[in-house]
């Protein structure tokens, strides 16, 4: 998937019922109320605050057309994601983590003290981040494949034969020119300085 690695690592986290949800953190008394914060009905699991919570509903429900015709009835995480996997393309995905993991942190402020702002903004901005790290990505690629086709490489001369590799400047006001020896690599190795002079 073409998406950051902190998205990867949570969606890895999500699938495997490793965010700290209250279900999650009842075991070791931690904590003494299981129920979501943002409803207060349900038990706070993952697949319920990435789910079913009614904020994630209505930020899923904003997202785009396949994914609110997405009847997905499974009550884990991960086979709520297995079952999309089959349904939609790999560019929904990437857009679904991605506001998978805003719904996550739009929790997280709301815990916090924060209102949760409008869940347009949501879906807006996990569509722009999403974006902008495509383009810089896709960029990055780009850059890399150049490189790659430029990237001659040096091979040793066959026996009886010196390999030279020089540049040279001019100096037109005193007719010279100047060339310096940038690698030498032959049998026996040395650097040296060629000198010679240039008659127009
Ligand atoms: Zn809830």
């Amino acid at each position: 998937m073409n998406i950051l690695n902190v998205v990867k690592v949570f969606m890895w986290r999500a699938c495997h019922n490793a965010l700290a949800t209250k279900s999650n953190l009842q075991h070791p008394k931690i904590t003494e109320d299981p129920l979501c914060p943002v409803c207060g009905i349900k038990v706070e699991t993952t697949w319920h605050v990435l789910w079913s919570c009614p904020v994630a509903k209505d930020i899923w429900s904003r997202c785009n057309r396949k994914t609110q015709k997405s009847s997905v009835n499974q009550e884990e995480f991960m086979l709520i994601w297995e079952e999309l996997l089959q349904h939609l393309n790999i560019e929904d995905m990437e857009l679904m983590a991605v506001v998978a993991r805003q719904i996550w942190f739009c929790r997280k402020a709301f815990v916090h003290g924060n209102k949760i702002n409008s869940t347009i903004n949501v879906v807006g901005s996990a569509e722009e981040s999403l974006e902008a790290y495509q383009e810089v990505n896709s960029r990055k690629n780009e850059v890399a494949k150049r490189r790659n086709s430029q990237d001659l490489r040096w091979e040793a001369p066959k026996n009886d034969f010196v390999k030279v590799n020089w540049d040279a400047a001019v100096d037109l006001n005193r007719n010279k020119g100047r060339g310096d020896q940038k690698r030498w690599n032959g049998r026996g190795s040395g650097d040296f300085v060629i000198v010679k002079s240039l008659h127009y």
